[in-house]
């Protein structure tokens, strides 16, 4: 039997319509990927090799390296077809779906990256699909709506509250409570009721079990630090779990990178927190079905987030890295949208990646510890040690319109000429 909990985080916290799917799931959760019946897990990786094209490289990132004085290392998600960690879990849940005989898939969306990855595996194993999507979302990501559509997924709007990921995932949970016997939710991140943090994190754990084989093949050892950054901490687990024992004993720190936005703090007036830095500054509350740390304000009522990633713009995180972090055995950081920005930019420039602006906030955090100018007043100095595995969860393909925008209202060291924009 697998345990809802991790410590006090987690659990199952549901309306009671939702426990027999809750139920359903968590009995084929623990056969078909614990147990491996009827060879699902194969299957599954099969498809990842094939489809997803696993695995993804570790590359040595050099100019990094040279910049850093450390040996810095790439995990490249961002080779990964659709172009970021989603799939792994995307093409799991889906796969799941069609062991457990269920006909239909239901899925919620903020920016549109797990949607399009949703609509992607359901299309490659012929499910329908329904993507979820805030109104406002809908207008802000054309793009994503269109990939979606391509990929024959129906986009259902949201229009309940303001119209944004936190509604779009209460409505999916709604329809699916109606809708269980033939229909699975495909929830995005290792966030919401058990099974779904611990079953995510096992899709997306192939992410750090190649890692810690190549970088051992490639540097010789395990690393130092294993670096990665948390929205709601898919590719963050899916990175670190292999490496969960390692910083047990002592030998790697793992870094949960938490989008610090414009400030750590909670604006009580407005109901807002200008940031997403929930393992960093969040207290213990319950969202979407779980105990884990959220941003709330002093009445326990959850307040809007904001992150210049869109992938990152989130309340809460998922209870396992919760729990990690008050073990000790990961580090919560946090940088702001600024150094993001220049992350975006300094990996574009000297390594010829240009990376998700969500993945950038790690290549931030390298710069901030690591880099020329030094750690900046108020920041918390940290040792990376000198092998260095940094999880690249996604490229920034999706990014250009608002890294365009975010960077014409920037002064940015590591974007010599952009005067371009202006012609
Ligand atoms: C969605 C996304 C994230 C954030 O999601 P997690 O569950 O925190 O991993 C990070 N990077 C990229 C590229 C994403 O698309």
């Amino acid at each position: 039997m697998s345990t809802t909990k991790f410590g006090e985080y987690g659990g199952q916290y549901v309306p009671e319509v939702l426990m027999p799917a809750i139920e359903e799931l968590t009995d084929a959760y623990e056969r078909y990927v614990l147990e491996n019946e009827d060879g699902f897990m194969d299957e599954f990786r099969e498809r990842l090799a094939d489809f997803g094209g696993r695995p993804t490289p570790l590359q040595r990132a050099d100019q990094l390296s040279e910049r850093y004085d450390a040996d810095v290392y790439l995990k490249r998600e961002d080779l990964l077809h659709g172009g970021a960690h989603k799939l792994n879990n995307a093409l799991g849940q889906v796969l799941l779906a069609k062991y457990m005989g269920k006909e239909r898939i239901v899925a919620e969306t903020g920016a549109g990256q797990h949607g399009t990855a949703t609509a992607m595996a359901a299309a490659h194993l012929d499910m329908p699909c329904e993507i979820y999507m805030g109104r406002r979302d809908i207008n802000r990501q054309r793009p994503n709506v269109f990939r979606m559509r391509l990929n024959g997924a129906e986009v259902v709007p949201v229009t309940v509250g303001r119209g944004t990921l936190k509604e779009a995932i209460n409505e999916t949970m709604r329809e699916w409570a109606t809708s269980v016997e033939d229909t699975h939710y495909v929830i995005g991140s290792i966030v919401g009721p058990h099974p779904f943090p611990r079953m995510v994190r096992d899709f997306q754990a192939v992410i750090g079990e190649e890692a810690r084989e190549q970088i051992q093949d490639k540097a010789g050892r395990l690393p130092d630090s294993v670096v990665a950054c948390a929205g709601g901490g898919s590719n963050t687990m899916g990175a670190f779990h292999e490496f969960v024992p390692d910083a047990e004993d002592g030998d790697t720190t793992l870094f949960a990178v938490e989008a610090g936005g414009e400030g750590l703090f909670v604006d009580e007036d407005e109901g807002v927190a200008p940031h997403s830095a929930s393992l960093s500054s969040g207290d213990e509350g319950v969202l979407h079905g779980a105990r884990t740390k959220l941003l709330q304000d002093a009445d326990g009522q959850i307040v809007e987030s904001h992150s210049v990633s869109s992938g990152l713009d989130y309340a809460g995180v998922g209870p396992e890295l919760s729990y990690l972090v008050d073990e000790g055995h990961v580090t919560p950081v946090s940088v702001d949208d600024d150094a993001a920005l220049e992350g975006f930019h300094r990996l574009s420039q000297v390594e010829g990646i240009i990376p998700a602006l969500e993945s950038a906030h790690a290549v931030a955090f390298l710069e901030q510890q690591l880099g020329p100018d030094g750690v900046p007043a108020g920041t918390a100095e940290r040792d990376l040690g000198d092998v260095i595995v940094l999880n690249l969860s996604g490229r920034g393909d999706k990014d250009l319109e608002s890294a365009i925008e975010e960077t014409e209202k920037r002064d940015i060291d590591a974007a010599p000429d952009m005067g371009v924009f202006h012609e």
